[in-house]
């Protein structure tokens, strides 16, 4: 029989690399408190409208690679491919204008039909802090400072590099967008099929194109900053002397677009070279026009996403996990006396398991392989005596010490 293996682009995740992902999220929830951030779980589907209009027809992810199906009941639904627009939809849902600004944090999978390749995945994962109703550029600047934060509290802070760039109000971005299908329709024979689809729907993302002909010709393509208005050019400065205030460096890349329509002014993404193509551990922007789109109130956001499994990958921040202690117990009285000891000492903070089963050469044996610190033997005649057998498996000394003084003995040994 051929091994039964996940659907493709999907895996099991356990051992280290389970650890590491936790403590991604452990850390993310941490930092994101610090600056205020309150938990918010939307659910994995939406309506698929939720996804479609907002990150744009044109969009990668809504043109290739949503999962999108319909329901028993005929209802189009979409398994979340980002959190931006599904928590936009929650603030509408909840009503939460009632009390702004909100700050919210997120994290759990996300569903891409994409190619399969390492740090690529159909199902992955990913941590998701939004800030909903402060339109000024600080906004933008804390949003990166707790981004920034997180990174350097991963242990990543000299291995990735932060990419900004600001796409601009809506006046900026049409001026903008006329210079470049002006500058593009003169270049369409070196354009790839799908620039060429993009040159209709959105001459922007063509930026952002990784096919090498298109890449030629992008080099020499008018710039946005050359196009921005005053408000746009000032919002923009704002945010760079606030990074510098902050002590967050970063580079100015102008071919940064992001890969969703919704964004506006500030964007950016934390880029490593440790991972190859999938060098972007986390991105984000302000994206002011979004929840009216949606249908809800005239509300400015700005936000961000983690790819957990890069950032795991790339921080090893899960560690090895807590050598457990092994209680023994042999006969009748010593396996209930070892259920209770074994309570005493997780009460005291020690990992606790039990091997109740084989001799004890079996049970030294597995407990060698969990790495335990100690083994704690518990017999009848020890029962009645108030002892117990402590061994310290690295060394294997050992001693009686009373029930009394057990957690002492571990702790100190
Ligand atoms: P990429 O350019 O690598 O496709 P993206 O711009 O599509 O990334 P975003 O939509 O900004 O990514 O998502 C935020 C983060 O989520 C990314 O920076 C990345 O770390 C992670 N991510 C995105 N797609 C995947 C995927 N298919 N598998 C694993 N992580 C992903
Ligand atoms: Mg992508």
């Amino acid at each position: 029989m051929s091994k039964l293996q996940p659907a493709r682009g999907t895996r099991d995740i356990y051992g280290e690399d389970a650890r590491n992902m936790t403590a991604v999220v452990d850390t993310f929830r941490r930092v994101a408190g610090t600056y205020g951030f309150e938990e918010l779980a939307t659910p994995i589907f939406e309506f698929t409208e939720v996804y479609k209009r907002p990150l744009g027809e044109a969009s990668d992810i809504v043109s290739k690679e949503m999962y999108t199906f319909e329901d028993r009941g005929g209802e189009e639904v979409t398994l979340r491919p980002e959190f931006t627009a599904g928590v936009c939809r929650a603030f509408i849902s909840n009503g939460m204008q009632q009390k702004l600004p909100c700050r919210l944090m997120s994290h759990g999978p996300a569903f891409r039909y994409e190619r399969p390749q390492k740090g690529r995945y159909r199902q992955f994962h990913q941590i998701n802090a939004e800030l909903l109703g402060q339109d000024s550029p600080e906004a933008d600047i804390d949003m990166i400072a707790m981004a920034w934060r997180l990174l350097k509290d991963l242990g990543l802070g000299d291995k990735v590099v932060l990419h900004l760039n600001t796409l601009g109000d809506k006046e900026s971005r049409a001026d903008y967008r006329a210079a470049l299908v002006a500058y593009f329709e003169g270049h369409k024979d070196k354009l790839s099929e799908d620039s060429l689809r993009r040159l209709e729907s959105n001459p922007l993302r063509i930026l952002d194109s990784k096919d090498e002909s298109d890449k030629e010709v992008v080099a020499n393509a008018p710039k946005l900053s050359e196009h921005l208005n005053e408000a746009s050019s000032a919002f923009f400065e704002t945010v760079k002397k606030g990074l510098e205030a902050v002590g967050v460096p970063y580079i100015h890349d102008e071919r940064l677009v992001r890969g969703m329509d919704y964004y506006c002014h500030t964007a950016f993404e934390f880029v490593t070279t440790e991972l190859g193509a999938q060098g972007t551990v986390l991105g984000g922007g302000r994206y002011d026009g979004l929840i009216e789109q949606l249908g809800g109130p005239a509300v400015a956001g700005v936000g961000w996403a983690g790819g957990i499994e890069r950032l795991a990958m790339l921080s090893e921040a899960g560690g090895a996990p807590a050598r457990p202690v092994v209680i023994m117990p042999m006969g009748e009285a010593g396996t209930m006396k070892g259920l209770e000891v074994a309570e005493t000492l997780r009460t005291e903070g020690f990992v606790v398991t039990a091997d109740r089963s084989g001799n004890m050469k079996k049970r030294m044996n597995r407990a060698d392989k969990a790495n335990a610190a100690f083994a704690v033997i518990i017999g009848d005649n020890e029962v009645e005596q108030g002892v117990v057998t402590l061994k310290r498996l690295d060394s294997g000394e050992q001693s009686e010490v009373t029930f009394a003084d057990l957690a002492t003995a571990i702790k100190t040994n």
